[in-house]
């Protein structure tokens, strides 16, 4: 059976490239009926963040991301918090010790801080082995006297060669690697350990994680070659970009999936729009439920090439989404915002809303669309110009002046009533219908675009102000033309 695994480390933040990570690796699971796990990296305790995982629980759920097995849900291989587990990742460091694989390391951080010095640039310098060569009795001596310690990695010598799916055939000079810590001087195990005891423990079949984890794969090969474990299947996904040259951080502020519901998108949109980020279905269609997602997503449909993270194609995707949302659904989501943008209490926000609904993409850009309602905004006169429906400012100043007295005299202020009384009045005056309605949407909203035509914007506005924002319309054009 499948199993794969998602590995968050408790930072506080859900950064989408994470998020899309976990979302491939459950569509990579249950496309094939299998599990789908959640693991808290928690083991650098200097990093602990408070509320974290919280983050990654609500995260997780409100995107529809169901995990299988977990800490708060249990499973077959729990605990999956690491720094619960603390012990039993030192057993496997010495049996690594045992079998010639890994050694204790009492170097002392200024020791390896001059080593660090003694390198060009001072920056990375590879532990150059003091400790590996360290007799029986030296070793027994300082364990005794308690002399603080890690355990090290002993890489041998030669080439490791692994196959990525994403990635194909990666091959790497075993030179190149430092022989790294697995367990630190607190006890707890590295980052890198605790990862490969853990995905050997929970029988993770798929390895699914960022691009930046790549260079690190061979010492996990090794590892498992050391143990005598099956290595897993590994897919390495490309980071998400900002552009071409930049990948998408937390300083662009729209790089946490917290940041991208606060402007508004909606998670199944965010969701949807992620899983087509270096994911490519095999049909030519862009709009899936997470469901669809599972029927469709196939590893072969992954790209390496990094994917650029665009706004405006979210956007448009978010819009989508609230185009096919149930009216009810979308009002009760839209109306604190609406309220809080329009105060008019006479205003039918529920047909308002409806008007809004096809011509937004996300429920941020409300205000812009209804600002009109509570304040007729000051317009110019050349508003009343469009060349499509043949107005000018003379014909808008006439058709404003023929529709005054016929609305006047409406018994029955609903959007038909009022749609047919202009209806006539056009074809009495022998004019085209743009050239009566767009004067009157001009005149009533006041704006080059508004929800809604103008028989309806006039039912919303109610009678006095639609005449009272009509008679401004005739004041402005015959102050233009005078
Ligand atoms: N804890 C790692 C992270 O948050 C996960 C890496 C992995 O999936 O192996 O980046």
């Amino acid at each position: 059976m499948i199993r794969t695994r998602f590995a968050p480390s408790p930072t506080g933040y859900m950064h989408i490239g994470n998020l899309r990570t976990a979302l491939y690796e459950y569509l990579i699971a249950k496309s094939k009926g299998g599990k789908f796990i959640l693991r808290i990296e928690d083991t650098d305790q200097e990093r602990y963040v408070e509320g974290a995982v919280d983050i990654i629980y609500k995260t997780l759920e409100l995107s529809g991301i169901k995990h299988d097995e977990g800490p708060d849900v249990g499973g077959d291989y729990g605990p999956y918090v690491q720094s619960e587990r603390k012990n039993d990742y030192l057993k496997y460091a010495l049996e690594l010790i045992e079998k010639g694989e890994a050694y204790y390391c009492f170097c002392t951080k200024e020791r390896l801080d001059s080593l660090k010095e003694s390198t060009e640039g001072g920056d990375v310098a590879k532990y150059d082995r003091h400790c590996l060569f360290l007799s029986k009795e030296e070793i027994e001596e300082n364990l005794k006297n308690g002399v603080s310690y890690v355990i090290r990695q002993k890489i041998k010598e030669g080439k490791t060669t692994f196959h990525d799916e994403v990635y194909g055939s990666i091959t790497v000079d075993n030179s190149d690697m430092e022989d790294q810590i697995l367990i630190k001087s607190d006890g707890y195990p590295t980052y890198n350990f605790a990862n490969v005891i853990d995905d050997h423990l929970m029988a993770i079949t798929h390895v699914v994680r960022g691009a930046e984890y790549l260079s690190s794969t061979p010492k996990y090969n090794l590892l498992y070659e050391a143990f005598g474990w099956e290595i897993p299947t590994y897919v390495h996904l490309p980071a998400v970009m900002k552009d071409q040259h930049n990948k998408l951080s937390k300083r662009n502020g729209d790089a946490s999936f917290q940041d991208l519901i606060e402007k508004g998108f909606l998670p199944e949109a965010i969701i949807n729009y992620i899983a087509l980020l270096g994911w490519a279905p095999s049909e030519n269609r862009e709009i899936f439920t997470i469901d669809e997602l599972i029927e469709a997503f196939d590893l072969k449909g992954l790209s390496k090439s990094p994917a650029i993270f665009d706004p405006v194609k979210l956007t448009w995707m978010n819009g989508e989404y609230i185009k096919a949302m149930d009216k009810d659904k979308f009002y009760s989501l839209a109306e604190d915002e609406l309220k809080s943008c329009v105060k008019r209490q006479d205003i039918d926000l529920k047909k308002l809303c409806g008007y809004v609904q096809s011509r937004i993409g996300t429920i941020k850009e409300i205000g812009s669309k209804v600002d009109f309602v509570d304040n007729l905004p000051e317009y110019e006169p050349s508003l009343y110009v469009h060349k499509k429906m043949k107005t000018t400012e003379e014909s808008s100043l006439e058709a404003l002046k023929k529709v005054t007295p016929v609305l006047e005299g409406l018994n029955k202020w609903t959007n038909d009533s009022l749609y047919n009384a202009m209806l006539s009045l056009i074809s009495e005056m022998g004019i085209k219908n743009g050239q009566m309605f767009w004067p009157v949407r001009t005149a009533l909203s006041g704006e080059p675009t508004s929800p809604c035509g103008a028989s309806e914007l006039a039912e919303l506005l109610g009678k006095e102000d639609s005449l009272a924002r009509i008679k401004k319309g005739i004041e402005l054009l015959e102050n233009a033309l005078s």
